[in-house]
């Protein structure tokens, strides 16, 4: 299918943007990287009369180091995060994870703030940013306003976002110099979007873990933190027991919904594969 027929501007600042989206209000829609608008549009899934192309709006793009967190402008594109020695050193769990999302072509185009934006319970980015407490940074006539991603995740496709506003940036915290992290998602070919997917960020000192964070995609509507599975590990060492313990707490809260090709059980049970991995990564 063909997309329907649109308007096309591409302003050059944010004021510009912020005075498209109150004249045009929901007939407008932003486009980013354009990889998932593009298909969404071709398969008539959304018809906007108009798209407001934000690539040419200076200012939006680029990773920084600041003195409390590492900055990620919203028009970075995935493949920017995967290859930054920036982020290799500080913020290691974008590193490891950014080879997850999609497929190289699509990551030389998508933008982690259209992921945001987005919002798809699959994906890597919302997942990596509730474990890591990012903070959302958006901007409308109104000013800035930052909210935790915790928060920003509604429900299935839904955000905190309100429609006059843009995401600018996304600020993940600067974790400390012991913090360990790690990534698995199951898919069912590498590229596409994961069945099920778990990021850890912990504090461990002779297998012991701490301050544990479990956020599962693909498990829920939204990011899933799985806080009974955390409770069950915190302060223990790694151990058959603790293990078995955490699995239990988790298939007590986790209640995956069946797709297409998997049923509930099934994913809980790549779910509890999962955590079994990772924290076996965590404490190697
Ligand atoms: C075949 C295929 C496989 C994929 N697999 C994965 C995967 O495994 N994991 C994964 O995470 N993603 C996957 N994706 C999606 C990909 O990562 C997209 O790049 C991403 O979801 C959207 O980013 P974008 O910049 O392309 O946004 P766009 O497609 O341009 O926009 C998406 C939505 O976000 C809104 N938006 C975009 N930017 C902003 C902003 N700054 N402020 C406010 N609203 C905004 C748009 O209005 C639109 O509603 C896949 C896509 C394809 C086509």
């Amino acid at each position: 299918m063909k997309a329907p027929s649109f308007d096309y501007v591409k302003p050059g600042s944010l004021s510009e943007v912020f005075s498209l989206l109150e004249k045009h209000g929901d007939d407008c829609r932003i486009i980013a990287g354009g990889q998932t608008l593009l298909a969404t549009l071709n398969m008539r899934l959304s018809e906007p009369k108009l798209l407001v192309d934000i690539n040419g709006v200076r200012g939006l793009s680029g990773i920084s180091l600041q003195v409390n967190c590492v900055r990620i402008g919203a028009m970075t594109r995935h493949s920017e995060i995967e290859e930054s020695h920036l982020i290799a050193q500080h913020m290691p769990l974008l590193a490891i994870t950014a080879p997850h999302v999609a497929h190289k072509a699509i990551r030389n185009k998508g933008t982690l703030g259209g992921s945001l934006a987005f919002a798809d319970p699959a994906a890597e980015w919302p997942c990596c940013a509730v474990a890591l407490d990012a903070v959302i940074v958006m901007a409308s006539q109104r000013g800035l306003r930052r909210v935790k991603a915790v928060e920003f995740f509604r429900e299935l496709y839904t955000t905190d976002m309100a429609p006059d506003e843009v995401i600018v940036a996304c600020e993940f915290p600067l974790q400390s110099q012991t913090s360990r992290c790690a990534f698995e998602e199951l898919a069912r070919r590498h590229g596409d979007y994961a069945i099920v997917g778990l990021a850890a960020v912990a504090q461990v000192s002779d297998k012991t873990l701490s301050q544990l964070r479990l956020v599962f995609l693909g498990a829920g509507n939204i990011p899933v933190r799985a806080r009974a599975a955390e409770a069950a590990l915190e302060g223990k060492a790694l151990s058959p027991q603790s293990l078995s313990a955490a699995k239990v707490a988790l298939a007590g809260e986790l209640t995956p919904a069946a797709d297409l090709y998997n049923s509930a059980e099934m994913k809980l049970h790549l779910a509890t594969v999962l955590l079994d991995r990772i924290l076996k990564t965590l404490t190697s």
